[in-house]
C-alpha cells in the first residue's frame, strides 16, 4: 500500500464513496469495481474526527471504517439479523426480547458504519427513519405496556436525530409513568462529537434516570474532542457505560485491551460490555475465538482495576438473550482458581 497517502493531508469532509476512499488513499484504486459492489449491499461512512484518528488504511481504527471486498465473503455460520431482532419486533421500530425492557430504534443512520456492525443489512443514510405515524405507533406502543420500565433508544444512532425529533422521542418517554429509565446507544462521542451541543444535551434533561452507552473499541478513540464532548454529557447527570466488540486487529491484545479499558474509566466511563462478534454476513476477519477472548480477559484480571473489567457477553444467534462469557473462576463444588492460576480448596463457597 506504498501509494497511500498520509490522511494528515487530507479535507476534512465525510468520506462515502469508494472514489472518496480511493482518492483519501485510503484503498487502491485497483479495488474500485469490488468496493463498488460492496457499496451495493453496506453503506459507508468516515467522518472528519474519525479520518483524524486514522495513521494508516491498516490500522486499529481505520479497518474498522474501510470497506474491503472481503466483505462479499459469506461463510455457513453469518447470516444476516445475526441477533434475531426482526422476529421480536411487534410494531415497526421496536425491539422487544427481555419482558422489563424495549428498543427504540427511531433511525437507521450512523455517523460511521462498521464494517463488523451485527445490523449491517438494515443500517445506511437512505430511508430507515421513523415518520411522524410509524414513531407515534412505536411509542403508543410503548406506552401501553406498562412492563416496559427501560427503553433503551438505539438504531442506528439516536444521537444523529436533530435536537427537536430527539427531544420529541425524550418528552414522550418521560411522559409514561411505567419507564424508569431511559438508555441512549451511541458512537456520536467519538465518532462525530461536535454533533453534542448545547441544544443536543437539553434534550436529555429528564425527571427519569437517562443512562448513555458509548460505542468504543480503540483507546485511540478516546481523542480531545472525545473526552471533551463526554465530560459534557455527565456534567448532565448521565452516567457512562463503554461498550465494545471484541475484534482482530483492533483490539485482540491484552495490552490494547487495558489501554481501552482505562481509557475508558479515565474518561468517567464504566467498561460494560465486551461483545463476542455476531456472526454478521462478510465480517469473519474481524473474528476473535471465545478461548481466545477469555485468555484475554483472564490476563486482565488482578492486573487492572475492577472498574476496568467489563463483562465479556455473546449474543446468541438467533434471539435467545445475552449470556456472560466468563473466564471463569469456579473450578468444583468447592474450587476456585486466582488471577495467577493457583487452585484453592473452600470449606463453603
Ligand atoms: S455505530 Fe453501531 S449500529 Fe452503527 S454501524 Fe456501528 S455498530 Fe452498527
Amino acid at each position: 500500500m506504498s501509494h497511500l497517502v498520509k490522511p494528515q493531508s487530507l479535507p476534512r469532509r465525510l468520506l462515502r464513496t469508494p472514489q472518496d476512499l480511493i482518492a483519501a488513499g485510503l484503498a487502491p484504486p485497483s479495488q474500485h469495481a469490488a468496493l463498488q459492489a460492496v457499496a451495493q449491499h453496506y453503506a459507508t461512512a468516515i467522518p472528519p474526527a474519525f479520518l483524524d484518528l486514522i495513521e494508516h488504511p491498516n490500522d486499529p481504527i481505520a479497518i474498522q471504517v474501510i470497506p474491503t471486498p472481503a466483505e462479499l465473503e459469506v461463510t455457513p455460520e453469518e447470516r444476516s439479523d445475526p441477533i434475531g431482532d426482526d422476529a421480536l419486533s411487534p410494531v415497526p421500530g421496536i425491539v422487544h426480547r427481555y419482558a422489563d425492557r424495549a428498543l427504540l430504534k427511531p433511525l437507521l443512520v450512523c455517523p460511521l458504519y462498521c464494517r463488523f456492525c451485527f445490523r449491517r443489512e438494515h443500517v445506511g443514510p437512505d430511508g430507515g427513519l421513523l415518520d411522524d405515524a410509524a414513531l407515534e405507533r412505536a411509542l403508543e406502543w410503548l406506552r401501553t405496556h406498562p412492563q416496559i420500565q427501560e427503553v433503551i433508544l438505539t438504531g442506528g444512532d439516536p444521537l444523529m436525530l436533530s435536537a427537536r425529533r430527539l427531544g420529541q422521542i425524550m418528552d414522550a418517554l418521560s411522559a409514561m409513568p411505567h419507564v424508569t429509565t431511559i438508555r441512549l446507544h451511541t458512537r456520536v462521542p467519538v465518532a462525530a462529537p461536535e454533533r453534542v451541543t448545547e441544544a443536543l444535551l437539553d434534550t436529555l434533561e429528564s425527571d427519569k434516570a437517562v443512562w448513555m452507552a458509548v460505542h468504543i473499541n480503540h483507546a485511540r478513540e478516546l481523542s480531545e474532542p472525545a473526552k471533551a464532548c463526554l465530560k459534557q454529557i455527565v456534567r448532565r447527570g448521565i452516567p457512562l457505560l463503554g461498550q465494545s466488540v471484541l475484534l482482530r486487529g483492533v483490539n485482540d491484545s491484552e495490552d490494547a485491551l487495558e489501554a481501552l479499558f482505562r481509557g475508558m474509566v479515565a474518561a468517567r466511563m464504566r467498561p460494560y460490555y465486551l461483545h463476542q462478534l455476531d456472526p454478521a454476513p462478510g465480517t469473519a476477519r474481524f473474528h476473535v475465538p471465545v478461548e481466545e477472548g477469555q485468555r484475554l480477559l483472564a490476563g486482565l484480571r488482578g492486573r487492572v482495576t475492577g472498574l476496568a473489567w467489563p463483562t465479556y457477553v455473546l449474543d446468541i444467534p438467533g434471539g435467545y438473550g445475552k449470556v456472560p462469557l466468563g473466564p471463569g473462576y469456579v473450578d468444583g463444588p468447592r474450587t476456585v482458581r486466582d488471577p495467577e492460576g493457583k487452585t484453592h480448596n473452600l470449606d463453603r463457597l
